[in-house]
């Protein structure tokens, strides 16, 4: 059996940003589908400033978004950065935009009651994580037996020293602190002579013309839901964006369902795996709230999960602060931390 310094499971947004940091070593990428078949493949992919309070969230958010612009342009990845106009959903949320323009670090104009950022893009989902991992090893298969020897081997055929979890809602192992949420969401592409100067968002994302397509994304349903696309929403999504710009004429090109993963702070979860059960054993006043002096890992298990829905800027933002730490030891900002969703749910346990 080969031996591979880093094997990574699913090949969506996550796995294909960490690949990519990854790929001086010796790594294979796995997935029971393809690259960027499930949520990846659902996604509008659109790159868009985040309009809210001044939160740490909205600020990851945003300095996400500006590292992702830098990183994609420079890997020759088409962003279509025409900026996007988002606009307020109803009269409340007008004042509410009143109040978060004061928080705005990112360059804007007032237009037509929203604002207008010039950094607003949208990729191809798939051409992006393709771009990602052209010099990684790929294999499509599903990892059914993970056992941990000297090394990890997978399904008795595949041995790594290092194992990355990047399978989105998925569960191929169970990590009792992390609950990963997902959420349904569809996206449309249409055929149409509607032409916009920049895109649009509001109840819906509405992007420019490309190519005489024009994508129209998501509603979203916050449980779990497996379904296929279907043109029930598909029709809610055209309604939506008639309530933006008026769509003279369209057919279907496409449509495409799937289920993002969200954490339960937002924030994406990236790191090393902790061994629950050991940690709570040697340190159960963590229990009680306490933080404990060190916490014990499962050597050599790894996770990039949680983008949301900004994968496409979240996860590769994270995924240089994952390599970074993978490769020179540096360490991962605790909002991002697999340990701080461990203290939350040990402080839990006894309630
Ligand atoms: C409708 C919709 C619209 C969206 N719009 C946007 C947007 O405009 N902008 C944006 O940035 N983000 C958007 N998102 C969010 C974005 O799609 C996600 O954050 C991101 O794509 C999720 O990537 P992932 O790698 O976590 O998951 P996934 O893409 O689901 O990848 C996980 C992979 O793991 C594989 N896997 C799981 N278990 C196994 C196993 N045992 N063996 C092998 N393989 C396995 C799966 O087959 C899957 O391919 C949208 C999402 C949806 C659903």
């Amino acid at each position: 059996m080969e031996l591979y310094d880093y094997v990574i499971i699913g090949a969506g947004a996550a796995g294909c940003s960490i690949a990519h940091f990854l790929q001086e070593k010796k790594i294979l990428i796995v997935d029971k589908t393809g690259i960027c078949q499930k949520a990846s493949n659902a996604a509008g992919a659109f790159l868009f400033p985040k309009v809210g309070f001044n939160t740490k969230y909205t600020k990851f958010v945003n300095d996400a978004l500006l590292y992702a612009f830098k990183f994609y342009e420079k890997l020759e990845i088409k962003t279509n950065k025409s900026g996007v106009l988002i606009l307020p959903r109803d009269k409340k949320d007008i004042s509410k935009f009143q109040e978060y323009k004061k928080t705005f670090t990112l360059p804007y104009e007032e237009k037509e009651s929203g604002f207008f950022f010039k950094d607003g893009g949208v990729l191809d989902s798939q051409k992006t994580c393709e771009k990602l991992t052209e010099n990684v090893e790929f294999k499509q298969i599903e990892i059914t037996s993970i056992k941990k020897e000297e090394n990890f081997i997978l399904n008795n055929s595949i041995k790594t020293k290092n194992l990355i979890l990047a399978t989105g809602w998925e569960n191929v192992i169970d990590i009792p602190y992390i609950k990963i949420r997902p959420v349904w969401g569809e996206r449309i592409e249409i055929k149409t002579s509607l032409s916009t100067k920049h895109h649009y968002h509001k109840n819906c994302s509405v992007s420019t013309n490309l190519d005489g397509i024009v994508k129209i994304g998501a509603t979203h349903e916050r449980r779990w839901n497996e379904k296929e696309p279907d043109k029930e929403n598909a029709d809610i999504l055209i309604n939506k964006a008639q309530e933006i710009v008026k769509i003279p004429e369209y057919s279907i090109h496409s449509m495409k369902a799937g289920m993002r993963a969200g954490s339960i702070d937002y924030f994406p979860i990236i790191g090393p795996v902790i061994d629950t059960d050991k940690t709570l054993k040697k340190y159960p006043e963590i229990k009680k709230g306490r933080i404990p002096k060190e916490v014990i890992y499962i050597d050599n298990l790894y996770i990039i999960n949680g983008g949301g829905g900004r994968g496409f800027s979240n996860y590769i933002y994270s995924a240089k602060f994952l390599s970074k730490f993978l490769l020179n030891k540096t360490s991962i900002p605790e909002f991002l931390d697999t340990k701080r969703l461990f203290i939350k749910y040990a402080r839990k346990i006894d309630k």
